[in-house]
């Protein structure tokens, strides 16, 4: 980010523009919605800005700036469109000590103005860095349409009655207050009776949850899918959006822990696959302690819980300390990982089943039924098969099969970072050393990919 947003307070204090044609008017009418004092510079006005002049909304002066005019003020718009002039002005305001925007100048502006959505004192403010002009307005036109007209009614009656809400105790009952006003009670209420109603249902919501009983923890365990937002369930988002503690593994990216509500707590308990990292025992603590205090509690693993994610451990523990739970099922790795490259886990006439194995389980490199495995046809998706991709090409070359079974490798699946590797059994081992593989990566054995992203390795090249 290399302009980090902020709200300036702006009340009262002086905004100067110099510019009196278009760029000038496109910004004057955002700067009205500011209640600061608006001073304009220019020789030859448009008619627009003699009229607020008249109307009291503005400043005028009908001459050029000159050194002083910016004294004091918090804002400076170069807006003359006419880059020798901008720069004049300019080096006044920033002498003067405003914080300078030049219209269409991203280089020697100290600040950008964002697109705004206005619910006052509800403000969305979207910027692109000046990367995307239409991207920022087809965003604003999104989120006009989402944003109800009422929500800035709301939110002011709502700050006029935040001190009768301090009756709550701090913390999750005030905000469970909170949310029932904006997103249910307020909004039914503006509807049924306009803000008079809205006051009352304030208060009889402020009645019921003074006397109300705190709610009892409760634990989701949610599948947070391979990585790519989009792959969550609409019931992860809705947990992670009312969830008060988020427990994550390592396998979770960045982007779907922003989904989480913004006052929750994000606690890492990311195992690394070998390494150091919080115990089991630890983690079920930690879920039992939080849930204790009455928390909802989002234990999100990547993929599906269900599938090496050491559920059954955790769903114990709870249980044993009679905590409700539930299961919100997630896109496993090897469902992202097969569409990735084209193909299905199962097909007619080809495999009729596929099996899920882990590379190593508790006492190393896992065990399995090589035999029929190693028959023609069979395909697996092996999770965390990366360091054991010797062993298990030796176990299955050992039982029979054929070297030039197709293997396939995808490192972070569904992702942007992702990679297809595309091998046989014989040369497997070789090619994951070469192709220096970092990131979760899922091997799928017996399937090749359809699609024609594969990475062919060295080994592979006169076969392509
Ligand atoms: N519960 C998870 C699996 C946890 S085990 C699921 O359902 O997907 C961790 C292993 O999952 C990793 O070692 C890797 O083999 C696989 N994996 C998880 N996310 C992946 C991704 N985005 N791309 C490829 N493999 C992934």
């Amino acid at each position: 980010m290399k302009h980090f947003p902020i709200f300036l307070a702006v009340e009262g204090r002086r905004i100067v523009l110099s510019g009196g044609g278009e760029a000038a008017l496109a910004k004057l009418r955002l700067l009205f919605k500011a209640e600061a004092q608006i001073i304009v510079f220019a020789p030859s006005p448009a008619p627009e800005i003699t009229n607020w002049a008249d109307e009291g909304r503005l400043t005028l002066h009908r001459r050029a700036m000159a050194p002083g005019d910016t004294a004091g003020a918090a804002l400076f718009y170069a807006a003359d469109e006419d880059d020798a002039e901008d720069a004049r002005t300019a080096a006044i305001a920033r002498a003067d000590g405003a914080l300078v925007n030049i219209v269409d100048n991203l280089g020697d502006s100290q600040f950008i103005t964002p697109a705004i959505v206005d619910r006052d004192p509800v403000t969305v403010a979207i910027g692109t860095e000046g990367a995307a002009p239409v991207l920022a307005r087809s965003i604003k036109a999104d989120l006009e349409a989402r944003l109800p007209a009422t929500l800035g009614t709301l939110a002011r009656l709502g700050k006029a009655f935040r001190k009768a809400v301090e009756v709550l105790p701090m913390g999750r009952r005030r905000r469970d207050f909170w949310a029932d006003y904006y997103f249910n009670e307020g909004p039914r209420a503006m509807d049924e009776g306009g803000e008079e109603q809205v006051n009352g249902t304030l208060q009889t919501l402020l009645n019921k949850y003074e006397t109300a009983q705190d709610r009892d923890g409760h634990v989701a365990f949610v599948g947070a899918g391979p990585g790519d937002p989009e792959l969550l369930t609409l019931k992860a988002r809705k947990a992670l959006d009312a969830a008060d503690v988020v427990i994550h593994d390592r396998l979770v990216t960045p982007e779907i822990l922003e989904l989480a509500r913004r006052e929750a707590t994000l606690i890492n308990a990311g195992k690394e696959g070998f390494g150091p990292s919080m115990t089991q025992d630890e983690i079920n603590a930690l879920i039992i302690q939080h849930t204790a205090t009455g928390a909802q509690v989002v234990r999100l693993k990547g993929g599906d819980p269900t599938v090496f994610g050491r559920l059954d451990e955790e769903i114990e523990a709870v249980e044993a300390a009679g905590i409700a739970w539930h299961i919100v099922p997630g896109i496993t790795a090897a469902s992202a990982s097969v569409a990735s490259i084209g193909q299905s886990l199962t097909q007619r006439g080809h495999n009729a089943s596929a099996r899920i194995l882990t590379g190593h389980d508790m006492k190393g490199f896992a065990d399995h039924d090589w035999q029929s495995l190693a028959r023609p046809g069979e395909v697996a998706a092996i999770y965390m098969g990366k360091r054991a991709a010797r062993f298990i090409q030796g176990r299955l070359i050992m039982h029979g099969a054929a070297r030039n079974t197709p293997v396939t490798v995808i490192e972070n699946a569904s992702r942007p970072d992702q990679r297809v590797l595309a091998t046989t059994l014989d040369t497997l081992a070789q090619d994951l050393d070469a192709a220096d593989i970092t990131g979760p990566a899922l091997t799928f054995y017996g399937l090749r990919p359809r699609a024609a992203q594969a990475q062919i390795p060295q080994s592979q090249q006169e076969l392509a």
